[in-house]
């Protein structure tokens, strides 16, 4: 008889960027590719992890962009760019369900005719009753990213991992898509994606999950599978904890920068 996979984490956080649900180079919303990142948190729903899911909104506003053309100010171009979220969080939730993922959406910002207000304590009872719990409009606050509302909600929810989904597979000593001689870093630690700021995460990101000391992994959600191997403990992506000083050059004086660059990983 085959043992049932036993997963490393019991509670995870994952951190979708809004670009993982539309066709590459476009923007909005994509049926199949919402529904192809649904199965794959799916299969790590049916590990029985506790799973709390951050979206990005970045495939519809982001707002830094929104202002340089325009006349709005970025103050409220930030506020359209946590709106956005909400309607990835709509989608998402929809398409989760429609697999028969029970799902809640929960919302920094107040739109109670349409999802939850976040409230810590009910989004970890949510995680307990195995409801797949979406945190939509980032922290709720201007100037930020949802990489660092990713950090907060993990740190909130007592979290035991942040995965950060990208469109490549870890953090790169070189951007693999230009640069054939790119290797992949295995393990970083948090000190040195902070000091080198290597384009991971934000900072205030890191540094979070550095206080929390939740490990955070970069890997590619695109591959299926990939995010189960993760959840189960497998060598997947790049992996950013407090441990021993990482492999791959990443941290040999006047070498190469590391980068996480590539289409998958911004900023
Ligand atoms: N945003 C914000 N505060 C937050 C989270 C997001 O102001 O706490 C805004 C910000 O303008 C950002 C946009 O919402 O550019 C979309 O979020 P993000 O860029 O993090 O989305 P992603 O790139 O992950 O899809």
């Amino acid at each position: 008889m085959l043992c049932p996979a036993e997963p490393r984490y019991r509670r995870v956080l994952l951190k979708i960027s809004g670009e993982a649900f539309c066709v590459p180079g476009r923007g909005g919303v994509d049926g199949g590719e919402l529904r192809r990142v649904a199965e794959e948190v799916k299969l790590v729903v049916d590990l029985g992890v506790q799973l709390a899911v951050v979206v990005g909104g970045g495939n519809i506003i982001r707002g830094h962009t929104i202002v340089r053309d325009s006349l709005i100010e970025e103050t409220t171009g930030h506020y359209m760019g946590m709106l956005a979220t909400v309607l990835n969080a709509v989608a998402f939730q929809d398409t989760l369900e429609a697999l028969g993922v029970p799902t809640r959406v929960q919302s920094a910002i107040s739109i109670d005719r349409v999802c939850e207000r976040f409230i810590r304590r009910r989004a970890i009872r949510h995680l307990e009753k195995g409801r797949v719990v979406i945190f939509a409009g980032g922290t709720g606050n201007p100037y930020v990213t949802t990489d660092t509302g990713g950090a907060l909600r993990a740190t909130e929810v007592r979290a035991d991992v942040l995965l950060k989904a990208t469109k490549v597979d870890g953090v790169y000593t070189a951007d693999p898509v230009t640069d054939p001689a790119a290797r992949r870093i295995e393990h970083l630690t948090y000190n040195e994606v902070i000091d080198r700021r290597l384009a991971v995460m934000d900072v205030s990101a890191v540094d979070l999950c550095q206080r929390g000391r939740i490990p955070i992994i970069v890997f590619d959600l695109k591959r299926p599978g990939n995010m189960r191997a993760v959840v189960l403990g497998e060598k997947v992506g790049t992996i950013i904890d407090a441990g021993a000083a990482a492999e791959g050059g990443a941290a040999a004086p006047g070498g190469r920068s590391a980068s996480a660059a590539g289409p998958g990983v911004r900023r």
